[in-house]
């Protein structure tokens, strides 16, 4: 029976296989042009058929390249990109689309800048648009959203892309994400900056601390010589002894300073805590930095509620003192003229003691670097007050080892309030 189709009078064409007479499978393509007369009677076919087996083979070797190009591309770590002789993107390989959580279509022509952070939108176009128009390869670095929203960092190495006949068709690119590597390298920055820190406030503080050692000690040396001397009457010797004993107490507060930093910084300083009322605490205080405070014509002022004046406190008596000497010390140090306030509020569970002072202050740029050993707002060797830094840093460690707290407010020029939180019992 005549199929139907061949009574259309269309010309056919139709690919098929035979198996030739070694056995083996050829490919055929036939093409027909059947004529019909005026009553719609098929009355012949002109036909050609050809050995197609070649260009079959090819195609088919072609296809199936371009599926392992692409397996390749897909399974690797890397996100793949390509764009055209016009600039735009018109690939992106698996990963890359896992990676940014948006389809191709999304991320086609321009689409994919969407996810680059804004930041380094602007060179990453620069460096794209320079290279290609030169025809260079390029490497650039900016931060891309991945699928959680989160930006990390890429590496994007991107190289001209040429055809078999070495005719430009675009740029491929490969991608990392190498946002760990970045941080690490951070870190590795940060802690080499900061041993270069260490570094040179260690030799500031060597520079400072030879001159504060010698200071008291030639004062000692030089006064304790000038008493054995005949031409100096008892009373200016009674003077001579009061400055060996006041240069002497500084020595001992620099060397009790560097005992007790390089202690606390091996955790071996041990802390005895006890019951102490706060009231009767801050007014022994008072009474040891009145004479100090009046010398230097300041005020010495005490505030406290009467309401809180059987509040007890659980702390080691003599290493909070020592913290009092620390804060007063500054505060008395630091102030030229005014008043020095001190005094305790409750909040909660805690008492909060302060120090207030109407000295120089601290610059705002300090603020969150005097906590640190051996800082000091000014270290050079000109500066103005003495000192070894080691104060506040020694005042922090034994705070937090009685589970307080200690922070400060300071405006330049106005004054500095250091506060102290220690926690607190019943009322006693
Ligand atoms: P030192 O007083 O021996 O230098 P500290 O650790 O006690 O060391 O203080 C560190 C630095 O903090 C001081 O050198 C000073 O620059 C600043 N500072 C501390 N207290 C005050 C204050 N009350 N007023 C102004 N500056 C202060």
């Amino acid at each position: 029976m005549t199929p139907d189709i061949l009574f259309s009078g269309e010309n056919l064409q139709h690919e098929y296989r035979i198996i030739d007479p070694k056995g083996q499978i050829r490919w055929i393509e036939a093409k027909m042009n059947p004529t019909i007369d005026a009553h719609g009677k098929l009355i012949r076919i002109d036909g050609i058929a050809a050995n197609i087996t070649r260009r079959k083979l090819a195609e088919t070797g072609l296809i199936e390249k371009e599926v392992q190009y692409r397996n390749l591309a897909d399974s690797g770590m890397a996100l793949v990109w390509a764009s055209g002789t016009d600039k735009l993107c018109n690939y992106f390989n698996k990963p890359w689309l896992e990676f940014t959580g948006r389809t191709l279509e999304q991320e086609l022509g321009n689409g994919w800048t969407e996810g680059v952070h804004p930041d380094e939108l602007e060179s990453c176009f620069n460096t794209y648009i320079a290279a290609f128009d030169n025809r260079e390869k390029f490497d650039m670095e900016y931060r891309l959203r991945n699928v959680s929203g989160e930006y990390r960092w890429i590496s994007d190495l991107g190289t001209p892309n040429y055809n078999s006949n070495n005719e430009f068709i675009g740029y491929i690119g490969h991608c990392f994400d190498i946002t760990d590597y970045k941080r690490s390298e951070q870190e590795l920055i940060n802690a080499k900056e900061k041993a270069e820190e260490n570094d040179r406030l260690k030799s500031a503080f060597l520079a400072n601390m030879s001159h504060e050692v010698r200071t008291p000690l030639n004062s000692i040396i030089g006064f304790s010589e000038l008493l054995a001397d005949t031409d100096f009457d008892e009373d200016q010797k009674k003077e001579f002894i009061q400055l060996i004993i006041t240069n002497g107490n500084n020595l001992l507060t620099i060397i009790s300073d560097i005992m007790d930093i390089s202690k606390l910084e091996s955790g071996k300083i041990k802390i005895y805590k006890k019951q102490i009322n706060a009231h009767q605490f801050i007014s022994s205080i008072k009474n040891e930095f009145l004479f100090e405070v009046e010398e230097k014509n300041l005020e010495l002022k005490l505030s406290i509620e009467d309401n809180n004046s059987e509040i007890v406190i659980t702390a080691d008596d003599g290493r909070l003192r020592q913290i009092f000497h620390n804060l007063l010390s500054n505060a008395i140090k630091f102030t030229k003229n005014g008043t020095i306030e001190i005094g305790y509020q409750i909040k909660d569970n805690v008492v909060e003691f302060y120090v207030r002072d109407t000295g120089i202050g601290i610059p705002e740029e300090f603020h969150d670097k005097i906590f640190e050993r051996f800082r000091q707002v000014d270290n050079t060797a000109t500066r103005k007050y003495g000192g070894n830094g080691l104060g506040l840093a020694i005042s922090k460690n034994l705070v937090e080892l009685m589970d307080g707290k200690i922070w400060f407010d300071s405006m330049p020029f106005k004054g500095s309030i250091f506060y102290i939180s220690i926690p607190c019992n019943d009322v006693m």
